[in-house]
């Protein structure tokens, strides 16, 4: 897939914002874009105030995805944050991949980034992090949750035992996780993401430990829900053991 890493546009930055956006926010410019998969594009931000940020594996941040310069009016708040998880960061650079799932501020402000571009978001947050005591880990998702599930599986032990179903529309949506062959995936063709009974039905087939491990759920918020009621129900898992991360659901803008 290729790379743009050429010096790109700079966004206009209004003088009476720039202050207050810096007590709120991190700023760093757009380093490098990937097409990762057809519809996810990976996006480096680099930058002095993106370098030793405390980030866990799995957490995400709440990126400004409006113009940096327009004034924000109290109706499009809700219009202005849009969370991402973190799928990787090396001390230097902040990697994000957002998924282009159609219309919606988010997906608007992904495809319209260019090299060097100016980003700003909220400090690395959320407890969606892996549970190093567990047994064994389950992962069970669609295409944004293995976002985040990237970073988990590389932030585990080699030794630590991993099951899990990652539901996407077809093989190329797969991104490159680690421990992939030790994942099933399981590919829904048109079908929507929401509400997917197939997601639930191949974590079922799924040949797991006979004591429960930690599972991680995330993605549309209606499949989490069914996977979850599928592991505590029908599996006898307390919840305690089920960690869901709902991302987003029909109807709902920026949940979280
Ligand atoms: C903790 C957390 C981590 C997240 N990490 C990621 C990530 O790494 N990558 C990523 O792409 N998203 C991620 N999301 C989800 C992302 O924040 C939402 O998808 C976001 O709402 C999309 O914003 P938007 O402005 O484009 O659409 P919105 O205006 O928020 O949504 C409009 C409508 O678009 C539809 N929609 C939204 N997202 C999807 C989707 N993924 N697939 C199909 N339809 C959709 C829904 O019908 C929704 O009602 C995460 C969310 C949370 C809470």
């Amino acid at each position: 897939m290729p790379t743009e890493s050429t010096a790109g546009r700079r966004r206009p930055a209004d003088l009476l914002f720039d202050p207050l956006l810096g007590l709120f926010f991190t700023r760093g410019r757009v380093e490098q874009l990937e097409q990762l998969t057809p519809r996810v594009r990976r996006i480096r931000v680099t930058g002095p105030a993106v370098r030793g940020l405390s980030w866990t594996p799995g957490q995400h941040v709440r990126v400004h995805v409006k113009d940096l310069g327009a004034p924000v009016w109290a109706g499009m708040l809700r219009d202005v944050l849009r969370t991402y998880s973190v799928w990787a960061y090396d001390g230097e650079g902040l990697e994000l991949c957002p998924l282009d799932h159609g219309d919606g501020p988010g997906a608007r402000w992904a495809r319209s980034l260019r090299v060097g571009d100016e980003i700003a978001f909220r400090k690395p947050e959320g407890r969606f992090v892996v549970d190093g005591s567990a047994a064994y880990h389950l992962f069970a998702g669609e295409e944004t949750a293995s976002v985040a599930f990237g970073a988990m599986l590389r932030a585990l032990p080699d030794e630590a035992r991993v099951h899990g179903v990652v539901e996407v529309a077809g093989p190329p949506d797969r991104l490159p996780l680690p421990r992939s062959g030790q994942l099933r995936w399981c590919f829904r063709g048109d079908a929507g993401a929401a509400a997917s009974g197939s997601l639930v039905a191949a974590v079922r087939e799924l040949d797991l430990p006979g004591e429960p491990g930690i599972a991680y759920l995330a993605g549309e918020a209606r499949t989490c829900q069914a996977v979850r009621d599928h592991l505590v129900r029908e599996r006898g898992w307390p919840r305690r053991s089920v960690l869901v991360k709902p991302f987003w659901t029909p109807g709902r803008r920026g949940l979280d």
